[in-house]
Formats: structure tokens, sequence, C-alpha cells
């Protein structure tokens, strides 16, 4: 598990907020500045509360949204030169998302079935014959039955259609997925069967995964690394362990401590603050250090300037001027 499938290099994604009534407009970083590297077979998480840029980091690396700069190589070609049709069809064959609400990732309109099917009948030749073996043979890959494929997306449950909607990602046979939130609409009860799913998937089919959640008792049992991601940035990256046992900015240790079943483990720090405030809306990012206005241990050079990153091992990195 060492050769890097994608990389993101210095991603920005920038939008315009809309006019206020003076007519002026902002510029909102969505993004700012984030390289990533995921290695094959492994799954990467990316944590951070809602509104602070992980979907919109999905969608750049899905061509859903526009990237301002940078490059994202899948296989080491950039995927934002890809322009024809044949580019971006190959393109999406090897990359497929699974969104966290599958009552509207599903056409209410179409049977399992053809849902199943599109994909294959648009993207390969293969024989009809072949078609439908390659939709059974998903299905029950996914835990259900093939008298499913006769029904409406409306006639499942929400654990239902979820497994429904991993099985169109991996109809196409992908080699990298982004899960965006998967578990996060379904009861409780449901996620870890979904999240058990998806591991088993990734070892049968040797996929590697980005799994973006807000949830870091879900990103434990499930991730091999883990991102956080603070108001567009990466503030921390490291090993799942490295980050639960000796998580070093602020802000991790604040995410770790609202999670009342880690909290036993991270009293190891003996930091039990915790999140104090809303994020930042994106029209009012503070100067410096974007944590600034919530952080415990801010110091004046924080308010003006950016920290850099900090190494405390080959994967291990921060960006705090604790460490600075
Ligand atoms: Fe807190 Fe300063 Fe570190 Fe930012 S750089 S997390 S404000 S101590």
């Amino acid at each position: 598990m060492c050769e890097d499938i994608l990389k993101l290099k210095n991603i920005n994604v920038v939008y315009s907020t809309k006019k206020n009534i003076l007519g002026d407009t902002k510029v909102v970083h969505a993004v700012n500045n984030v390289s990533l590297d995921i290695k094959k077979g492994e799954i990467l998480a990316v944590a951070g509360e809602s509104g602070c840029g992980k979907s919109t980091l999905a969608k750049a690396i899905m061509k859903l949204v526009d990237v301002k700069s940078g490059e994202i190589l899948l296989e080491n070609k950039n995927i934002l030169d890809l322009k024809t049709n044949k580019e971006l069809k190959e393109f999406y064959q090897k990359v497929q998302i699974i969104f966290q609400n599958p009552y509207s990732s599903l056409n209410p309109k179409m049977k399992i079935g053809q849902i199943l099917k599109e994909p294959l009948e648009i993207n390969t030749n293969l024989s009809k014959k072949d078609i439908e073996q390659i939709v059974e043979d998903k299905i029950k890959k996914v835990g259900l039955d093939k008298n499913c494929l006769n029904l409406y997306p409306h006639e499942f449950s929400g654990g239902q259609r979820q497994r429904i909607a991993i099985a169109r990602s991996l109809i196409l046979n992908p080699k990298f997925i982004i899960a965006d939130e998967p578990v996060s609409a379904l009861d409780v009860s449901i996620q870890a069967q979904i999240i058990n799913l998806l591991k088993q998937l990734k070892e049968d089919y040797n996929l590697t995964f980005l799994f973006i959640s807000h949830d870091l008792s879900v990103i434990k049992y499930i991730s091999d690394r883990i991102a956080i991601m603070y108001l567009g940035e990466i503030v921390e990256i490291g090993k799942t362990e490295e980050i639960f046992n000796t998580p070093k900015h602020p802000y991790t240790k604040a995410l770790l401590n609202s999670v009342p079943e880690l909290n036993i483990e991270t009293t190891k720090t003996k930091e039990k603050f915790h999140l104090k405030g809303e994020l930042p809306s994106p029209e009012n990012i503070p100067q410096g250090c974007k944590f600034n206005t919530r952080c415990p241990y801010v110091m004046e050079e924080c308010k003006t300037n950016n920290p850099i990153e900090t190494e405390f091992s080959k994967t291990h990195k921060c960006k705090c001027f604790l460490y600075n």
C-alpha cells in the first residue's frame, strides 16, 4: 500500500457570494490550497464540521465544481485537463461517488434493475445477457436479493437504498470511490452494517476510498489515515492511530473531545476543552490562522500570520504556531 492513486496539488476552489443590498459580492475560498496524496488500497478520511469544505473537495475531484488552480492527478494524469467525451467517460469509469442521501441519488421513476444497467449500457459494448449477469452479481454483493431489480427506489428502506447506491457505484468496476457522508442519513443501527459492507467491498475489489464524514467514531472504525479540515484547509493529517492517540492541532483535540465515547482516550492529553461558537461563515473567514477565533491557545501572531506545517513523523503533520 504505497503507490499513490490520487494526488491533489494546491487545490483552490473559490466562488462569489450573491450581491448584498449595496451590490457588493465577496470571494469565498471553499477549498484553500489543499494538497493530499491518497495511496492505492487505503481509506483516507476527511473530517471536519459541516461547512468546512469537505464536500466541495469531493466535488472538485469528481469535476462537479470548477477548480480555480492546482492539479488533481489520477494515476499521474491531471484530470482538470480532461475535456473530450472519451476522456471523461474513462475518468468516470475509474472514479465513482456515493452521496449522503440515498433518497435523492436514485431516480424514483426507474426500477433498480434499470438504474444499475444504465451505466453499462452507456459505457460498454457488453451483451444484454452479460449486463444482466453483472447487475445480478453486484446487487447480491451488496446484500440484496435479485428480486429487488424489479422494484422502484421508494419500495426500499434508507439502508437498502444506500446499498443500491453502492451497487451502482461498483457497476463499472471503479478503482477509486468517494463516499461523501455515506451513513449520516441512516439510523445508527444501519450505519454499522453499511460501514462493514464498504470495508468488505474495499478488500474484495481492491478499492481505494476517500471517506468524508463529520462523525469521528465512524471514521475511527473505517479509516487508515485522517485529514482534519477547517474552513477549506487541511490543518492536520496522520494515520488514524496518530490522530486519535497523539492529536496535535487544537481543533483536532476539540473535535475528539466532542465525541462522548472517544473522550476516554483523549484524556491522555489532559486537554478537555470543547469547541466554542459556530464555524465562521465563509464570507467572514478570519485573517491568520483560521481557527484563531475559537482557539483557547490563540496568540497575537495567530491573528495575522498563517502557521506553517510541522512534521511529527513521516505521516503526521499539523499547521499550528504551537509547534512552529
Ligand atoms: Fe490556535 Fe494559534 Fe495554533 Fe491557530 S495557530 S490553532 S490560533 S495556537
